[in-house]
């Protein structure tokens, strides 16, 4: 059964009372925000499995200090309908926030490392955000952020993830799938963390991959291989198990254009996808990325 969340986005108590209160600190190797009594000792995020340790140890900045470091900007993708936020000089993972136009208003999809005053003041200006959701713990920048300041009715994450989201507070947590808005569609991958989530724009045939892919450009930006990983430093890959589940999930939905926590690109199909995970399941388990040109149709 899928859930809708169209349904239900209607004017809603602000619960903000419910948020943590603590103050926040990001980790400057990751970008990873805790919400803690006093400075953190350890990123849980770093210490995990799938990212690499600090090489100087741990540190901590607070919202001033990230505030003062980085600035905000914005601007159109390729594809129409959907703007980037995004922060220079780049900041923890790097991620940017994607912030597409949907029938029922503005949705937001992973969250860019800080969202500064102006980033904020613009996104009032358009409205505010009806739903605010991401993949994984890897795209969620500030998204604690985005939630204090802007309210939206809706924070979506899949459920099996909950663990990483003591930084907000989650309030329509998700199962296999979640309809966020018309044509726009969570589903539940696992693989990659048990609670990844991609989300389907139906519409603009565009498929938020998460960390479900990773995408080597080019020298002008465009795609030249793909890989798909447990863990991108430590180069771990997926489990066959895990490469049939994200088969069965993305094979019925149709894209062209794909955007990672970190990048958007076109040219890359339902197809491509579907032949990469057979050649991955064709042989002993590999995170090492696959040419475009080998996963043209036959
Ligand atoms: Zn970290
Ligand atoms: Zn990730």
């Amino acid at each position: 059964m899928t859930d809708q969340v169209t349904t239900y986005v209607q004017p809603h108590a602000d619960r903000r009372d419910l948020l943590p209160q603590h103050p926040a600190y990001a980790c400057t190797n990751c970008g990873h925000w805790q919400r803690w009594p006093s400075v953190p000792q350890v990123c849980p995020v770093c210490a995990d499995v799938r990212n690499a340790l600090p090489e100087d140890g741990f540190a901590f900045a607070t919202t001033d200090e990230v505030d003062a470091q980085v600035t905000c900007s914005w601007g159109p993708t390729v594809c129409p309908g959907i703007t980037e936020f995004r922060c220079e000089p780049r900041f923890g993972l790097d991620s940017r926030g994607w912030v597409l136009e949907t029938d029922i208003g503005l949705v937001g999809f992973e969250c860019a490392p800080w969202y500064d005053q102006a980033a904020l003041d613009e996104l009032r200006r358009r409205g505010g955000l009806q739903v605010l959701a991401s993949s994984h713990v890897h795209g969620y920048g500030a998204l604690w952020r985005v939630q204090e300041q802007l309210d939206p009715p809706v924070v979506a994450v899949g459920v099996r993830d909950l663990l990483w989201t003591k930084a907000f507070r989650v309030t329509w947590p998700a199962d296999d799938v979640l309809e966020l808005a018309p044509g726009l569609t969570m589903h539940r991958t696992g693989g990659h963390f048990d609670g990844h989530s991609v989300l389907h724009d139906s519409r603009r045939g565009v498929l938020f991959c998460g960390d479900s892919l990773k995408v080597d450009l080019g020298p002008s930006g465009e795609a030249v291989a793909l890989s798909a990983h447990k863990a991108f430093h430590a180069q771990i890959p997926l489990s066959h198990g895990e490469l049939r589940e994200y088969r069965s999930v993305i094979a019925p939905l149709e894209f062209d254009t794909v955007f990672t926590p970190f990048e958007g690109a076109t040219g890359i199909t339902t197809g491509h996808v579907l032949r990469l995970v057979d050649r991955l399941l064709s042989g002993p388990p590999s995170a090492g990325p696959v040419p475009l040109d080998e996963l043209q149709p036959a």
